[in-house]
């Protein structure tokens, strides 16, 4: 079966084929974090797109080599840096610490490389050398560097390969100093921007003067120091095929370091939008929310991560809280299952999984990631399995078999299995102090004890044997 992939670049569904003439290696870059807050939910639906594309490459045999930047120098980085009277570095660093906690609690696999934008300064510089070698790029009077537009596509080069875009409406001759803007306007973009009063003590030397470097420039002299001058997937929220990634091939291809024939990138992938609430995210609509937004609220990463993964990456997906409660009862279902399975495997290791159910999975997946897809074949599984289960029909030696062919599931969704808990004294003693209220009839008390429990993230569970506690 071939894996088929949307690329950006032909606006088509494409075979996956790696550049690795021996069909193995496999170059990905995903632009990350610009560490000047916390990332929203809507960077991280980006975040674990890349991830279940990294998983699902991993689980098909590639042997993947995934880069990730931290955007830790840019316009936004310094305005924040000013206001709060810290330097850059100890202003990133809080960001990107958080950065990867959130990752940790989302449970992606941290990528091979996370390279940060501020320590890659010479080769960014390199790259700029080149473009101006070649005529493509100019200082201008501001003392900035900037890409040329017009002697790029002179050269007969394609500007707009990502998104189509109108060169009638172009006003020649004008440039755009900012990082972001819109594709009506169009210009000539910053590669290194000279050093400007409102830039404090952050700058580089270079061989056009003091500055620091545009935002695009970063993502190409990074991505192909790391991968190679021509790699295989570059991945991205929609949000940056203009004009982040269509300068990232402008810089990248009009350096001409590819090898003949090769491209800068072989597959663009983009994530879709994320809405929350059924609108954009604000700050001022309420429907604002970082990791850490939900995790006061009581859910887990587990949940915010399992939501995220319903949708296909390149359907817009509203995100509710009523969302994450469906999200919460869709996992307890797996866990139930799984916790039967474990009963009944006992010490059992089965040595084969069910190459069947694995079968359908990874058809599904190979048509552009279908997650939707995917979620049927194991929600079937779990129907199926349940039956058994209460038909007695399972012994040992297959159930073990069953475990082992969710880990393979779980190998791509990463939505984890119910860990085995050692509950803390500290809990068990809470949990006796409800158990003597209850019986004291001091209910208020008890339930005080409760969300006292679940504050800490504790659940009381009754069961045959009595109470017990469970993680959220
Ligand atoms: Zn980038």
């Amino acid at each position: 079966m071939s894996y088929n992939l949307f690329n950006t670049l032909s606006r088509s569904l494409q075979e996956f084929v790696p550049i690795d003439p021996a069909g193995k290696k496999v170059g990905m870059y995903c632009c990350g974090p610009t560490v000047y807050d916390f990332a929203h939910i809507g960077n991280w639906r980006t975040f674990v797109f890349g991830d279940l594309v990294r998983r699902y490459l991993e689980f098909r045999g590639y042997d993947l080599h995934y880069v990730m930047n931290i955007t830790d120098i840019d316009d936004k980085i310094i305005r924040r840096v000013r206001d709060s009277k810290r330097s850059l570095r100890d202003f990133t660093g809080q960001y990107e610490a958080a950065f990867f906690e959130d990752l940790k609690r989302l449970n992606l696999r941290p990528p091979h490389l996370t390279p940060r934008a501020t320590e890659h300064i010479p080769e960014i510089i390199g790259v700029i050398e080149k473009l101006m070698t070649r005529g493509l790029a100019y200082k201008a009077a501001d003392g900035s560097v900037y890409f040329s537009i017009e002697k790029y596509r002179a050269a007969g080069r394609e500007y707009g390969q990502l998104v189509k875009l109108n060169f009638e409406e172009m006003r020649p001759g004008e440039r755009v100093r900012s990082d972001e803007y819109e594709k009506e306007a169009v210009a000539d973009f910053a590669l290194w921007k000279a050093r400007v009063p409102d830039d404090g003590d952050i700058f580089w030397p270079s061989p056009w003067g003091e500055g620091r470097p545009g935002w695009h420039i970063e993502c190409s002299a990074m991505s192909m120091k790391l991968l190679g001058t021509s790699f295989d997937l570059h991945l991205g929220g929609e949000d940056l095929m203009f004009p982040h990634h269509e300068d990232e091939i402008a810089q990248s291809e009009g350096a001409g370091l590819q090898p003949a024939g090769q491209r800068f990138v072989k597959y663009w992938l983009h994530g879709a939008h994320l809405l929350v609430e059924g609108k954009k995210m604000a700050k001022k609509l309420g429907n604002f929310f970082t990791v850490r937004d939900l995790l006061a609220k009581g859910f887990t990463g587990r949940e915010i991560r399992f939501l995220l993964l319903q949708a296909h990456y390149r359907e817009t997906y509203n995100f509710t809280l009523q969302g994450l409660q469906s999200a919460r009862a869709s996992l307890m279902r797996i866990d139930e299952c799984l916790t039967k399975l474990r009963e009944v495997a006992g010490a059992a290791k089965a040595p084969t999984v069910d190459n069947d159910v694995l079968g359908r999975f990874t058809a599904v997946l190979d048509d552009d990631l279908n997650i939707s897809g995917a979620w049927g074949v194991i929600f079937d599984w779990v129907r199926d399995t349940n039956r058994k289960l209460a038909e007695h029909a399972m012994d040992a030696a297959s159930a073990a078999a069953a475990l082992g062919t969710w880990d393979k599931f779980d190998s791509v969704l990463g939505v984890g299995a119910p860990a085995e808990f050692e509950v803390p004294a500290e809990i068990n003693a809470l949990l006796e102090a409800r158990q003597a209220a209850r019986k004291a009839k001091d209910f208020k008390r008890a339930d005080a004890v409760r969300d006292e429990l679940k504050s800490k993230g504790w659940i009381i569970e009754d069961t045959p044997k009595g109470p017990k506690v469970k993680r959220l």
